[in-house]
């Protein structure tokens, strides 16, 4: 009998994430990865434009962050962060409060964006209790929000397909729209009508990334956040995608007026290379936990709590995200973006490609079909399509998407473009344009 494959082994054992198994074709074995590309067993070589699950900012394997982890490894793994602290935690925290936009002045280590998300939600309620006003404890959060899969942090995402089968146990959130030129009387009297009660507002600033690649304006969220600061609502920046250059600047945050209590950070932190979550914030939050009062402390931690090789790769990853070829990189992808979308993809003749945008280092745009949900077929298939031409993308139902490594070459955005550039001739073959609505403008 021929030995199973590392997919069929896989296959019979794994259970993966946001997967439907019944349907699934099996999983491409990766065996190594060496800046934008992934290889597989066979020697496929694979672009990774969604720098897996927008976490790869330097690309895979990067040979400082590499050697970085394994000299910590060597050196120190793991050690309880009760009682105890080390170099890298305290380094890499000193490091991110110098750079964080605002006055933040606090760092707690977490796992990955949803603890960090839940953390933050988590200290803006008790912050409330503590300082004798429990009654604030609703929070405030915009309609297509995703910040993670646990409890509290599907609570505050978005109602859609994710959080259905759980939605009798979320706690209740005030959902208003993301602001824009029409709604902000509507929004501002729906958050009044709750005040008093919110104890904080969350948002991923200008990005709606899971929810569907949305974009909302500096100019109308500043609008909103003036409004919200003068209810004394705490706000929660969730940084969790937009943090480490991927909308242009540094932090999303930066193009924004007012600077959140709260920013939650993870994907690119360790530049992709392990789990690590981050909420920072500012003082005033922090001091309203110390207490004599044993029940004003926040009881919460996880077992990993700033791993010190976890901490030592944010720290690499901070010094490959400072240096000047970074900034290079990422401004080189987004002035690459605006010429395919200028002279290619907007001239394209056909009423395939929707609501075309860019922000820093991320282009998506809508595909002309008639099915809109996440689970949209044509997006499967236009992820197997990719694959079989050496292209990894993963659009979120008719949402497509590019979100590459900042190392990604001129040559390897131009096989993309190629790629997304021959939909309309695929999506014939495939019948979806049969199905195409009419676009009057
Ligand atoms: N917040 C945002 C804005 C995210 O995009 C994500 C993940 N896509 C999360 C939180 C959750 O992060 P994680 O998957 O690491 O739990």
């Amino acid at each position: 009998m021929n030995n199973p494959s590392l997919s069929e082994r896989d296959a019979k054992i794994i259970w993966h994430p946001y997967t439907q198994h019944k349907n699934m074709p099996l999983p491409v074995p990766i065996v190594r990865g060496e800046g934008a590309l992934l290889f597989d067993e066979a020697g496929n070589s694979y672009i990774d434009a969604v720098s897996s699950w927008w976490v790869t900012i330097h690309g895979h394997a990067h040979p400082y962050i590499a050697e970085k982890i394994y000299k910590q490894a060597l050196t120190l793994e793991q050690v309880i962060f009760s009682n105890f602290t080390h170099e890298p935690a305290v380094a890499l925290a000193e490091r991110l409060l110098g750079i964080l936009p605002g006055d933040l002045t606090k760092i707690f280590y977490s796992d990955n964006g949803s603890t960090a998300v839940e953390v933050a939600l988590k200290m803006a309620i008790q912050y409330w209790k503590n300082k004798g006003m429990p009654e604030r404890n609703k929070i405030l959060a915009f309609e297509h929000a995703y910040h993670g899969d646990t409890f509290g942090a599907m609570s505050v995402s978005g109602r859609g397909i994710f959080t259905e089968a759980f939605k009798d146990l979320l706690f209740e959130v005030v959902f208003i729209e993301t602001p824009d030129d029409g709604n902000i009387e509507k929004i501002k009297s729906i958050i009044q009508s709750h005040s008093g009660q919110i104890a904080a507002f969350i948002y991923e600033p200008l990005l709606q990334a899971a929810g569907g690649m949305r974009i909302y304006e500096a100019g109308h969220m500043n609008e909103l956040l003036d409004f919200i600061h003068s209810k004394k609502i705490l706000c929660i920046a969730d940084e969790v995608l937009t943090g480490f250059g991927r909308t242009g600047s540094l932090f999303a945050s930066e193009y924004l007026l007012f600077p959140p209590d709260f920013i939650c950070l993870s994907k690119g932190l360790t530049g992709g290379t392990m789990a690590l979550g981050v909420t920072a914030s500012s003082q005033h939050i922090f001091d309203a936990f110390l207490s004599d009062d044993r029940s004003k402390t926040f009881f919460h931690g996880h077992s990993f709590t700033a791993n010190p090789i976890a901490c030592t790769a944010a720290l690499a990853s901070l010094d490959l995200l400072e240096g000047k070829s970074c900034t290079g990189q990422i401004h080189s992808i987004r002035t690459h973006h605006e010429g395919f979308v200028e002279k290619e993809l907007s001239q394209s003749a056909n009423n395939l490609f929707l609501n075309i945008r860019i922000i820093g280092t991320i282009l998506a745009f809508e595909l002309n079909t008639r099915r809109h949900e996440y689970g949209n077929e044509v997006g499967a298939e236009i992820m197997q399509l990719g694959l079989s031409k050496g292209i990894y993308l993963r659009p979120l139902g008719n949402t497509v998407y590019m979100m590459p490594p900042y190392c990604i070459s001129p040559g390897q955005l131009r096989k993309i473009y190629d790629f997304i550039l021959s939909f309309p001739i695929i999506l014939t073959h495939i019948g979806h344009r049969s199905e195409m609505k009419e676009v009057k403008a």
